[in-house]
């Protein structure tokens, strides 16, 4: 593949849609033991708003298609993923406004810049056990797999994430509801890193 379109886009927010509901309950289970127990219902509740949504809107351009799944995870996900995760798709948007169809640097760049809004908003840096941990490294991946093809590439992504989410069992966190835990979120991969995880899967999925 070698342009992501809208459609393709508007695919992956399906299949989104379909990982977060398949595997809700395994993202609260990683969430009882380090938090709430709520984030597989959470992503799962945000991604069927979101489907939805498109369902009944068109969207001519990845500004429109952005806006909207980013607007919509921000107000049904809550807690801490959902302004993180809203913040990521309105910066895509924001980044891809106008297009209808980016090249695998356009896709690099966008990606890049909606990881930059999840650090600025909240200030987790690589290692503190957070959804960065899986995004951030596969977000460079993406970036230095050699060729134009986006199909390896988000694979690539994919299987970075997939590695860097279980990484994260090891950590102390640092950051969100699990760093109140100290020593004690210790051994318990992070949920927050293994749906970034997912949501890479869904994107290479849609690529292949
Ligand atoms: P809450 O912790 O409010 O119940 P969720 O359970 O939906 O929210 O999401 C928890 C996930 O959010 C964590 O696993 C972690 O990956 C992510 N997270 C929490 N705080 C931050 C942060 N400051 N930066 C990046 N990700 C974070
Ligand atoms: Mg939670």
């Amino acid at each position: 593949m070698e342009q992501l379109t809208v459609e393709a886009a508007r695919s992956w927010m399906q299949a989104a849609a379909l990982a977060m509901a398949e595997n809700a309950a395994m993202l609260s289970e990683l969430d009882t033991p380090i938090g709430d127990g709520d984030h597989g219902v959470n992503m799962s509740r945000g991604f069927t708003a979101v489907e939805k949504k498109l369902a009944s809107t068109g969207t001519p351009d990845f500004g429109t298609l952005f806006k909207l799944v980013g607007m919509t995870l921000l107000s049904t996900v809550g807690g801490a993923a959902g302004p993180l995760y809203g913040g990521f798709f309105l910066e895509l948007g924001r980044t891809a406004t106008g297009k209808t169809a980016l090249t695998k640097s356009e896709v690099s760049q966008m990606l890049e810049r909606g990881l930059g809004d999840i650090q600025r908003r909240g200030k987790a840096e690589l290692g503190d056990k957070t959804m960065v941990d899986a995004l951030s490294p596969a977000v460079s991946a993406f970036q230095s797999s050699a060729d134009k093809d986006i199909t390896a590439a988000t694979r690539v992504a994919e299987d970075t994430a997939k590695t860097a989410a279980e990484a994260t069992r090891p950590l102390e966190a640092r950051k969100g509801r699990a760093s109140y835990l100290g020593e004690r979120s210790i051994g318990h991969q992070d949920p927050g890193a293994t749906s970034s995880w997912l949501l890479l899967q869904a994107l290479a999925n849609v690529c292949a």
